[in-house]
């Protein structure tokens, strides 16, 4: 069964008298554990795309449905238990708190969640491990060059274990380089883990490290193309 799926999604935007079709009638079903790319220049609604399959915004018309629930019929206390449970979400900017260091920030979802604090910084520990910096764990973020700073979030982002990544643009702020080490690691994560990531990016080159390319373009989605078995392109 489909992890997520979007049927018959549009989301508009009233820009005063003017309406800005941003997704038009959009449907798709994300498997569990599919690695996938958003693709589109700036503006096809990439950004929208992410704050739907991330249940962060609600379509104009159709519907999102998240391990076979509507997300409409949900509370929004549901909904966001829902996405804290179920859903890590990586941002461009890495949105990391400058005056807590790498590890506090992995940990914080957990202590939101009302973890126990040895536990918390049990697990942040173990993530941090896995993206490459066990040896950085009291850096604060500043400390941290951009590259490093996306794999604390990387971490964070899992750390509570969540079945769906959804990541906007998370190589945007990144040298070409880095970029696609922190796709790579993703990637790596997504199959050792079986957890499904939606990333945007308007890279072309990164579209090479993926399972599957969504391309959109003003709004419509105009390719969905499923590549060979993963494994072929590592
Ligand atoms: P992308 O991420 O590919 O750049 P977006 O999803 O951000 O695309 O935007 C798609 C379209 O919707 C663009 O024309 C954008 O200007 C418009 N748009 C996005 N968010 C808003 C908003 N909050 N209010 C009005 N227009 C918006
Ligand atoms: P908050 O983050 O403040 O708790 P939510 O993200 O739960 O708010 O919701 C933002 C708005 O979008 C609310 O009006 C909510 O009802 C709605 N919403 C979010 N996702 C969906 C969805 N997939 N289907 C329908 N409504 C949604």
């Amino acid at each position: 069964a489909p992890l997520l799926e979007m049927v018959g999604v549009s989301k508009h935007y009233m820009m005063g008298e003017s309406r800005i079709d941003a997704l038009k009638a959009v449907d798709v079903a994300i498997m569990p554990g599919e690695f996938v790319a958003v693709w589109g220049p700036s503006g096809s609604g990439k950004s929208t795309f992410c704050n739907l399959v991330g249940l962060l915004d609600a379509p104009s018309s159709g519907s999102v449905h998240f391990q076979g629930q509507d997300a409409a019929l949900l509370s929004d206390d549901q909904r966001s238990g829902l996405r804290n449970r179920a859903i890590g979400f990586i941002f461009q900017g890495f949105n990391l708190i400058p005056v807590l260091s790498a590890l506090e920030n992995v940990m914080l979802p957990l202590q939101v969640g009302h973890a126990g604090a040895r536990a918390a910084a049990d697990a942040a520990r173990k993530r941090l491990a896995e993206v490459g910096l066990a040896s950085h764990l009291a850096h604060r973020p500043a400390k941290l060059s951009g590259g490093q700073q996306q794999r604390v979030a990387i971490a964070r982002a899992l750390i509570g274990s969540p079945a769906l990544v959804v990541a906007d643009e998370p190589t945007a702020n990144l040298d070409s380089d880095n970029a696609l080490k922190v796709i790579s690691l993703m990637r790596e994560i997504s199959k050792s883990e079986g957890t499904a990531f939606v990333f945007s990016t308007h890279d072309e080159r990164l579209l090479e490290r993926v399972d599957r390319r969504i391309m959109l373009h003003d709004g419509a989605m105009t390719e969905d193309r499923r590549h060979a078995p993963a494994a072929a392109s590592q």
